[in-house]
């Protein structure tokens, strides 16, 4: 194994000895990051070893202050620190948006000395995001296996109705309590698994980039994202009876997954166009004015819809492209604003700000037609790597996880467009970015009709 996991006696999950060619620097993570049942009655004693000094303020919503704020800060009160909690009360699910992240900075005072934040994917965010930009130390203590943000230093964010990244920084302490997160619905713990699942599709990518672009793919993330999808898949049972065994397992997956993201500093092993398609759906509904769809549940989803996009192509003869074809396929920079426009409206600009390495050119278009062509066999075995669809379909399955984008409120108009605009979302390489540059979108993406009307 090219690096090890394991625990040390305070229940601390630690990746050590890691062992990689790949030339990247490989950042060991700082962060202590606890998990195991029972583990939230340590708080305190994991926040002192850092000596950050008393004061904090506790951002939780409605939901998690029940579920563990109000104990963590009850617990905290009791070793002699000063809370001050901001609890962001909604009558539904919480936008990590221009006004949560308000709510958050204005329960600051001047001598706040950590944030501690008590949920899953918003609220982490919503805090991450506060204490990134305040320079401030922040505690998670994580309530859902549902996403694998926790340890993520980029914070999704909603602002004024787009979804945005913005830089933040992994939570200094994160808590995983075993026996508080076993207790979140059903559907966090299959929202979880959507998210880990989706990891086949952005390992396949990153590996195509570097075929096709010669990005450094670095083995020992590629491994670690590996081992938590064989040991998820492994476990769906232990899983699914929400035993403590198969929450730890799900916390871990997770946990390790976002990992990659410190070593690496990058999200290339745990996102790729699965997530563009998720993030598009989530936006998208927002736009309309209709309930987003959960992040892992869209995850998991839009894996199972690409998936068969990506088993085809391991039979496509690339040798036999229509280079003509493909070279028509190429559109104008006026060709392609005017498509961004229309597929992402009041997100194109932004998007097409963020990624100009999109407008292609037609030598470097036909540049990398040429280079699929020559390591076409290279680009078959990734697929042929990945195990047959039914494998993450069965598992999503037993765990009702959705299967369909219907079941997320996905409509057929939405759903066409997200399947050919996904590759468009950012410039990270993509096999849907390929097999757009090679004139084959019409032929892969025939079941996902486009009625543009301009
Ligand atoms: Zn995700
Ligand atoms: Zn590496």
């Amino acid at each position: 194994m090219p690096y090890k996991m394991h625990y040390d006696s305070d229940k601390r999950l630690i990746i050590s000895d890691i062992s990689c060619q790949c030339g990247c620097v490989h950042n060991s993570p700082s962060q202590d990051i606890y998990v195991g049942n029972g583990i939230l009655d340590n708080i305190a004693s994991y926040i002192d070893k850092r000596g950050w000094g008393k004061k904090c303020v506790l951002v939780a919503d409605n939901i998690t202050y029940d579920v563990a704020g109000g104990r963590a800060s009850a617990l905290l009160t009791a070793a002699g620190y000063n809370v001050s909690e901001c609890v962001l009360k909604r009558e539904g699910r919480l936008e990590p948006d221009e006004t949560a992240v308000g709510e958050v900075f204005l329960a600051l005072m001047p001598d706040t000395a950590f944030i501690l934040s008590v949920g899953s994917g918003s609220i982490t965010d919503t805090a991450r995001v506060v204490a990134s930009k305040v320079g401030l130390p922040q505690v998670c203590v994580g309530t859902a296996a549902s996403m694998d943000g926790y340890t993520s230093s980029i914070c999704p964010l909603t602002y004024r109705g787009v979804k945005i990244h913005r830089p933040g920084k992994c939570p200094e302490i994160i808590v995983c309590d075993i026996d508080v997160i076993k207790t979140a619905p059903m559907n966090m713990v299959a929202s979880g698994v959507g998210d880990v699942l989706g990891k086949y599709i952005a390992k396949a990518d990153w590996k195509i980039g570097r075929i096709i672009n010669d990005e450094v793919y670095c083995d020992v993330c590629g491994e670690i994202v590996t081992d938590a999808l064989e040991r998820l898949l492994d476990n769906i049972d232990e899983i699914k009876s929400r035993s403590d065994a198969g929450i730890k397992l799900l916390v871990e997956a997770l946990l390790l997954s976002g990992m990659t993201i410190m070593i690496i500093g990058h999200t290339r092993a745990v996102a790729s166009v699965e997530h563009n398609i998720a993030h598009y759906w989530e936006m998208m509904q927002m736009f309309r004015g209709r309930p987003a769809p959960g992040h892992g549940a869209s995850v998991g989803v839009s894996t199972r819809l690409v998936w068969p996009v990506f088993k085809r192509f391991e039979g496509e003869k690339l040798s036999k492209i229509n280079l003509d074809a493909a070279r028509k396929s190429l559109m104008s920079r006026e060709e392609r604003v005017k498509w961004m426009n229309y597929a992402y409206g009041p997100a194109a600009q932004s998007i097409m700000d963020e990624n100009e390495g999109d407008f292609l050119s037609l030598s470097e278009q036909e540049r990398r037609i040429a280079r699929a062509q020559a390591r076409a066999e290279e680009i078959r075995q990734v697929i042929a790597e990945m195990p047959p669809v039914s494998l993450i379909e069965d598992a999503m399955r037993r765990l009702g996880a959705p299967m369909t984008p219907e079941e997320l409120g996905v409509d057929d108009n939405l759903l066409n467009l997200s399947m050919h605009c996904a590759k468009d979302y950012r410039t990270r390489y993509t096999l849907f970015k390929l097999i757009s540059e090679m004139g084959l979108e019409d032929k892969y993406l025939a079941d996902y009709p486009l009625n543009r009307r301009d």
